[in-house]
């Protein structure tokens, strides 16, 4: 506020200041000033924070007592702001877009996937203040392309990591383009070699208890010795109990479908690995996606938000003219019926996990049906606080740091620091105190671009 009356003072007198300060601006120098800062690392948030952005990069962290803004910066005034690290979905599926039946989606939209389908997600994700995103299970050459032309700033988007197609036993029929079968233990080694060779970032197993361990381990071990951390479903005990035995890095769901509760075996199981993570060097990786199972009940007796257009965005016509009457009776989608079923069983199970002393992350299957990138992930951080009773800073640390950490950047981005990536959002408000504040992010910046300011979409940042 006081730079730029100031610089207005001084264009009145005719002198040059605003010219520099212009310039300046351009280059990418902005000051972020006055808010309340949650930096990802778990500590107290710092009051009156000023973070220094130099390009992509947050050049110094301080506060308005300690840091003052060097001439030249761009000020954006955050003050009655929480500022955090841009959030992590460590489970996305960029191919999906809230339709409710994939066997008509998949081969319908399967030509459309690069130009339309996978960079509106992408779109709809960064919008709502989501800066990386894990992409798993989409056909392998798709997700690669996608992957690239964000990560190259080609397209606007989350920084992502994919893992391309689902890697099980056998695909389910209509399914083999971003499903692959497993047959034998060579067939495993030959499968996450074409992967690895094509260039993804992750593996995802599925149905490991369907796969004779021979099979199961070769992959497991071939993903490792190419560098690659598997991620496994956790649908079932057994599934859990195989993930376990060939030591994969991360589970995924809180499955066991209406079991109140994981068996004794399992949690002294996973109580022995977690045991183990300072030895090992690694934690092990839990990402409950618990909000889909409120999602679908939550819609269906009051389905209002189903009308928010926020999921449009970047959506042909005709696509959405198709997701809309695919969603238009929530209550008929058999896709959901066990769910009400599920849920009450969910707040034990994820107890129990969180006890075993696995590492929490933040992730929706944002994209599957009802489940749109745009409102995804903060009902997810909602449900952890408001109904897990998980703390808020935890909550956002499993949303930044510990996704960071998983992949291996934490030196790069996943926390508000000085040298690493601007990824930053801020909302009005204080989000330790109300979560849900997430969902309607007033600033998105990505690498130093923002994307969105004063609630605003900044248009020109798209292109
Ligand atoms: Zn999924």
């Amino acid at each position: 506020m006081k730079l730029s009356r100031l610089c207005i003072v001084l264009c009145v007198l005719g002198l040059l200041l605003c010219s520099s300060f212009s310039l300046a601006a351009a280059e990418g120098k902005r000051a972020l000033v006055g808010g309340t800062l949650i930096d990802g690392l778990g500590s107290n948030p710092i009051k009156n924070s000023v973070i220094l952005v130099d390009g992509d990069k947050i050049e110094r962290v301080g506060t308005v007592d300690t840091l003052a803004v060097p001439a030249g910066y761009e000020v954006i005034s955050t003050e009655g702001m929480s500022v955090l690290p841009g959030l992590w979905d460590m489970h996305v599926h960029l191919d999906i877009n809230g339709h409710a039946n994939y066997s008509h989606w998949h081969p319908t939209y399967k030509d459309r996937m690069v130009d339309e389908i996978m960079p509106a997600s992408a779109l709809q994700l960064l919008l709502a203040g989501v800066t990386s995103a894990r992409d798993l299970g989409a056909p392998l050459e798709d997700a690669i392309i996608v992957r690239d032309r964000v990560n190259s700033g080609e397209l606007p988007g989350p920084r992502l990591f994919v893992s391309g197609p689902f890697l099980q036993k056998k695909p389910y029929p209509g399914t083999e383009d971003y499903r692959w079968g497993i047959d034998g233990p060579a067939d495993a080694r030959k499968k996450v070699n074409i992967i690895a060779d094509a260039g993804v970032d992750v593996v995802k197993l599925i149905d490991q208890d369907q796969m004779t361990l021979e099979e199961s381990q070769a992959l497991v071990d071939q993903a490792h010795k190419r560098g690659l951390k598997v991620v496994a479903h956790s649908h079932t005990a057994a599934e859990i109990r195989r993930g376990l035995e060939i030591d994969v890095d991360n589970f995924e769901h809180t499955g066991l479908a209406t079991a109140p509760e994981y068996p004794a075996d399992v949690i002294l199981a996973l109580q022995e690995r977690a045991g183990s993570a300072v030895v090992r060097g690694s934690p092990l990786y839990w990402t409950p996606t618990v909000e889909g199972l409120w999602n679908f009940v939550d819609l269906r007796d009051n389905p209002e938000s189903l009308d928010n257009n926020c999921w449009q965005r970047g959506l042909k016509p005709d696509t959405i003219a198709d997701i809309k009457a695919s969603i238009a009776h929530p209550d008929q989608l058999l896709y959901f019926q066990l769910t009400p079923k599920r849920k009450p069983t969910l707040k034990r199970k994820f107890q129990q996990l969180r006890e075993a002393g696995v590492v929490m992350m933040v992730g929706t299957d944002s994209g599957i049906p009802l489940k749109f990138h745009c409102q995804s992930t903060w009902h997810e951080l909602d449900v952890w606080v408001n109904v897990m009773g998980v703390p808020a800073m935890e909550t956002i640390q499993a949303a930044t740091y510990w996704p960071s950490k998983f992949m291996g950047v934490e030196e790069q981005w996943g926390t508000v620091v000085a040298g690493r990536y601007a990824d930053i959002i801020a909302v009005k408000g204080d989000v330790l105190k109300y979560i849900n504040l997430l969902q309607d992010v007033d600033m998105v910046m990505k690498g130093g671009t923002v994307y969105k300011q004063d609630g605003r979409v900044i248009e020109s940042a798209l292109q």
